[in-house]
């Protein structure tokens, strides 16, 4: 939990924290602040609206339940952040999963394929891409790789509109955070049939997971389609959440204004010390033989095992050994956020010796 953060929630007026938002799509200072935070360093300069939600989770749910019907289908990254399925699950939408790699690279081909698949059956398309430091790998697709999505996606849109749904949940743990919104630029090529809705969160830039906070940040060539979006967001948010904390607001438009500088700081050292964790761990599974996934930055990486029984059994066989780690679709995640440095020597070569050990 950041000081620079909390030490100023602590003392915000009883009043401020009991109050209302002023309004069900969020205070218009954090809407502003939430818009220059998320594109700075970057020239994205299309019509936009800023939507408040509870977290990263409530922009990429409410992006779904807005642009689907009930039966139609979601494209989501086969190595996944478990949420988005469940997401779709609950809004009884069907789900295609297109390949996160192609050796180690974004598997466009397998995008394209998806988008191909879902046009037989309707006209729009919902993608969803977790771009920079994506869970639960840690890669983050290039700007050249992003030119060529953003092809694919005007491509696409001459069958029928598109959406974009890109998480940034990570974006601000990226270890060249000035580069880290340059790929936005891309954005501005949209053509008029393609909508973005890049999804943010206060839980880990801020490391406030439980005060709910983040933000839909729709973006459109159009103004009236924006427009048209931000009505739905709007009645979406009163009829589940209402409204996001009020608090919340105030001490995000705080920080990154009068803290800026200092919290920038302190944030700074704990990229510092991902990066050393990440980077022993990476190092030594090399040496070792233990393949993981592409990684460039972020909380996590992953051990590719693509057969997902073994994957099961090394799993459990881990946390025999007091190695705690989470399963995903073809492999299992290990959270260099959570690992100090001196644990992270030699950890990769005891996982590689028990992931030999299980057939
Ligand atoms: N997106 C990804 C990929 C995540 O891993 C998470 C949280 O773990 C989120 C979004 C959203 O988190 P929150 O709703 O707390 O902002």
């Amino acid at each position: 939990a950041f000081d620079t953060v909390f030490d100023h929630y602590d003392v915000i007026d009883h009043r401020t924290k009991a109050a209302y938002a002023s309004s069900f799509t969020g205070n218009p200072d954090y809407r502003k602040e939430v818009w220059d935070w998320v594109t700075q360093g970057s020239s994205l300069n299309l019509p936009h609206s800023v939507i408040a939600t509870p977290g990263g989770t409530g922009a990429v749910s409410t992006s779904m339940v807005t642009f689907l019907d009930a039966g139609q289908t979601v494209i989501l990254p086969d190595i996944a952040w478990g949420s988005y399925s469940l997401m779709a699950a609950q809004d009884n939408l069907k789900t295609v999963k297109y390949q996160m790699f192609e050796g180690d690279h974004f598997n466009l081909a397998s995008v394209k394929n998806a988008i191909e698949e879902v046009h037989k059956t309707q006209d729009r398309i919902v993608l969803v891409v977790n771009s920079p430091c994506h869970n639960p790998t840690g890669y983050s697709l290039s700007d050249e790789e992003w030119k060529e999505l953003t092809d694919l996606l005007n491509e696409a849109g001459k069958t029928g509109p598109v959406i974009l749904v890109n998480d940034i949940a990570y974006i601000d743990y990226s270890y060249n955070l000035a580069h880290s919104r340059a790929y936005m630029d891309c954005f501005n090529q949209f053509s008029d049939q393609v909508m973005g809705v890049i999804c943010f969160s206060c839980s880990k830039t801020l490391t406030s997971y439980g005060l709910r906070c983040g933000a839909a940040v729709i973006v459109a060539k159009q103004e009236s389609d924006v427009r048209d979006a931000e009505i739905v967001f709007e009645k979406n948010a009163r009829a589940t959440w209402s409204n996001i904390p009020n608090a919340a607001m105030k001490n995000f438009v705080w920080v990154v204004t009068e803290k800026r500088d200092t919290f920038l700081k302190e944030k700074q050292k704990y990229i510092d010390l991902m990066k050393e964790r990440s980077s022993v761990f990476l190092k030594e599974a090399e040496e070792c033989g233990l393949e993981t996934y592409p990684y460039k930055e972020g909380f996590f990486v992953t051990i590719k095992v693509e057969d997902n029984d073994r994957a099961e059994r090394i799993h459990a066989e881990l946390m025999k050994n007091h190695i705690y780690t989470v399963l995903v679709n073809k492999g299992i995640r290990v959270a260099c956020c959570s690992l100090p440095v001196k644990k992270a020597h030699g950890l990769a070569a005891r996982m590689k010796k028990i992931a030999d050990s299980v057939h």
